[in-house]
């Protein structure tokens, strides 16, 4: 039984605080002079200097080393007989810095070679990548024997030192594991043998996929256990970076039962800093959630460091959103650090500090997003043999939908929140719900949606949402073809396809071009054109209608007749049929477009796509604004401070002279004053016949708050 599900989460000195570093420490042993000159002291004072409130500090190397005299495991050679956590421990205390113990597992060096059954054996074998990945050495963490030496070294660790929070990296699969323990598990549980084959239209597969997402989540509550019954109170958090990412490292959202709150370090663009912080909003057990990168351009980049701008831009986003912000140093092989940078961190962080004491909130989203984890898949990949395709792929389609979806949405400053099925029993507090390309669904899900419709719900749905079950049964229809209001009749291949606008609306959202190109993505089940047919006594309105190329579905070339324009494929016939439909179902009301409009990134796209939710959310809006489609508008509610809060992050920074913000206060309510944080100056403001204020902002700085306050007591 685990304990960690069951407990409530615990907040720590360390979440409290919003400015965060860490040091990782990778250095291996085999050199006598490695790690000889590191100083915990000196170390502390450089994250003194940065002005940190909360440090997390290296415990083990990922090589296997731990850097206190361990009972279980190896001390590092570099600073055996120096205790270095102590030591840090100790120095974080004394500077008033709240401390997180960082361990790791599965990557590590030492128990590899250490016992041949406590490793991991990736399906078709190591795959070589010809970068420093091939340094890595992996334990299973079904291994009974690595199990054990992980419980024993934690208990060593967290049963020795006085510190308030925990973390765990690297908790996922770095490959599919074909070891004796893994085959073993397979049979007992799944009752059959490890699948040679990926297929997600394969029971037999889906349930394995499915397993070892459950064995990894286990694995979690096992760490978080043993850090538990070692230090009770302490708080724990696992990585979740790998929550979004392919199906191959296998990280299921259900992880987020094993922390107290979540964070995880991202090196992609600002997009992708925008969709896991809202996405980790919505799934932690506890906020602030904690956004984590490194100083230097990239985790495996030790000098050249990211410019002052980037790292402010993080910062400033983290804090936007409410998130707290780390940033990640490496230590050199003899124990030193670029004290330049801490100085490089404290100045960025100094523009952070003013607003933090109004931070935090509860996020008003008019729109959610729906995050399947379920879909961390690629229909593409039905058939090929797992040995050759072990290894996970940088994006799949429906994480492109949904980061297509969030941007366009902050683009068109609609206040937003992304969910997970962790929702599911809360869907009404949304207006509008998106089903972005959802390529998996299960029954439940499909059954929470229809009653969120069925009682007024609005859904905007695309492309393949809701036709496989995660079970891995390919349906013939929609699971939620009555609420869209169309049946499927087919799937072809199709290389490019167009929707033709077919009401007025449409027209003006995709002007001034006459139809909407659609690419087909990269994976698909038959070839991702889906075709529609109307459904027989669905009340619905064609928005637009597919139409196809000369020649659909060949590409043509210079043997045969099947083009028209020798560079592109221009559109030729229109088909009728509808590729998207508008229609109610029960008190609710639904869009789905066959076509995953918001996945590419265009401006018709984004314009459609956006204007489209705008038309399912209606007057339900609670934040409007018109400023740079850049800035991204974020709103809290602090109903203790009877507060509306609203972040306008302008970063990297662009001229923006004029802003106009239009807030609605909650029901019943008025407001009395919009003042600007941090500085407190009161603003401007017109009240509308609604209540809506009205307020016109200057140039925009970087980041800008204002806070509109409604009538009543102050708490
Ligand atoms: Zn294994």
């Amino acid at each position: 039984m685990q304990l960690s599900a069951q407990t409530p989460p615990v907040r720590s000195d360390y979440q409290r605080g919003w400015r965060r570093m860490l040091v990782d420490m990778e250095i291996p042993g085999w050199e006598q002079r490695f790690l000889s000159e590191f100083d915990a002291g000196a170390m502390a004072d450089l994250y003194a200097r940065a002005g940190l409130t909360s440090v997390m500090f290296a415990c083990k190397s990922l090589a296997g080393y731990c850097f206190w005299p361990a009972q279980v495991g190896p001390e590092h050679p570099g600073t055996a007989g120096r205790d270095v956590v102590g030591q840090t421990v100790a120095a974080l205390a004394e500077r008033g810095i709240a401390a997180c113990a960082y361990y790791s597992v599965i990557f590590d060096n030492w128990a590899h070679e250490h016992d041949p059954d406590w490793r991991l054996e990736p399906v078709g074998g190591r795959r070589r990548t010809g970068t420093t990945y091939d340094r890595h050495a992996l334990c299973c963490p079904n291994s009974p024997g690595y199990r054990d030496y992980v419980r024993g070294q934690i208990a060593d660790l967290y049963g020795r030192y006085d510190v308030g929070a925990a973390f765990c990296d690297m908790s996922f699969w770095p490959a599919v594991c074909g070891c004796r323990h893994c085959r073993d598990r397979c049979r007992s549980e799944i009752g059959a043998e490890l699948p040679a084959t990926i297929d997600w239209t394969d029971a037999t597969w889906c349930a394995f996929a499915a397993a070892r997402e459950r064995w990894i989540a286990e694995f979690q509550g096992l760490v978080t256990d043993a850090m538990r019954a070692a230090r009770p109170g302490i708080a724990v958090h696992h990585n979740f970076a790998l929550g979004p990412v392919h199906w191959v490292q296998g990280v299921p959202f259900a992880v987020t039962e094993h922390s107290d709150f979540l964070g995880g370090d991202l090196y992609g663009d600002a997009t992708e800093q925008l969709v896991v912080t809202k996405l980790m909003g919505n799934l932690s057990r506890s906020r602030p959630v904690e956004f984590m990168s490194f100083g230097t351009v990239s985790y495996s980049e030790h000098v050249r460091l990211k410019t002052a701008e980037r790292m402010r831009s993080q910062a400033l986003a983290a804090t936007a959103e409410s998130s707290a912000c780390m940033f990640i140093d490496g230590i050199d092989p003899l124990g030193t650090a670029n004290a330049r940078l801490y100085d490089r961190v404290g100045a960025t962080f100094d523009p952070v500090t003013a607003f933090e004491p109004h931070l935090g909130g509860e996020p008003v989203e008019d729109v959610a997003v729906y995050f399947s984890d379920a879909s961390k898949v690629d229909f593409g990949e039905n058939g090929a043999p797992l040995a050759e395709r072990n290894v996970r792929a940088d994006s799949y389609p429906h994480l492109e939908a949904v980061r297509g979806a969030c941007r366009a949405l902050q683009r068109a400053h609609v206040p937003f929140g992304v969910l997970t099925r962790r929702q599911l029993g809360e869907l009404e507090r949304w207006r509008v719900l998106v089903l972005p390309n959802v390529v998996r669904m299960d029954a439940e899900e499909v059954a929470a949606v229809s009653a969120y419709v069925r009682a007024g719900g609005r859904v905007y749905a695309s492309g393949y949402s809701s036709l496989v079950e995660t079970r891995g049964v390919r349906h013939d229809d929609f699971m939620l073809g009555d609420v869209f209001g169309v049946e499927l009749a087919g799937e072809e291949v199709g290389r490019v396809a167009y929707a033709t606008p077919a009401t007025e609306r449409m027209r003006a959202l995709t002007d001034p071009q006459r139809e909407l190109s659609w690419d087909a993505p990269r994976g698909s089940l038959a070839g991702g054109l889906l075709r529609l047919r109307p459904r027989a006594g669905a009340v619905t309105q064609t928005l637009a209608t597919l139409s196809l190329p000369y020649g659909h579905p060949h590409l043509g070339d210079m043997d045969d007749r099947e083009w028209a324009s020798v560079h592109c494929s221009p559109p030729w016939t229109d088909t009728g049929e509808p590729a998207i439909v508008r229609a109610r179902f029960g008190a609710g009301e639904t869009i789905y477009s066959a076509h995953d409009v918001e996945r590419q990134q265009f401006d018709v796209n984004e314009r459609l796509f956006a204007g489209l939710v705008g038309d399912l959310l209606g007057d339900a809006w609670t934040v409007r604004c018109e400023t740079r489609p850049d800035v991204w508008v974020s709103v809290f509610d602090h109903a203790d401070r009877r507060t509306r809060r609203i972040a306008l992050l302008n970063s990297p920074a662009a001229l923006v002279p004029r802003t106009t913000l239009r807030i609605r206060p909650p029901v019943g309510a008025r407001f009395e004053a919009v003042q600007e944080l941090p500085s407190g100056r009161p603003l401007a403001f017109e009240t509308e016949a609604d209540g809506t204020a009205r307020v016109t902002l200057g140039t925009l700085p970087e980041l800008t708050m204002v806070a509109a306050r409604w009538g009543g007591e102050q708490a």
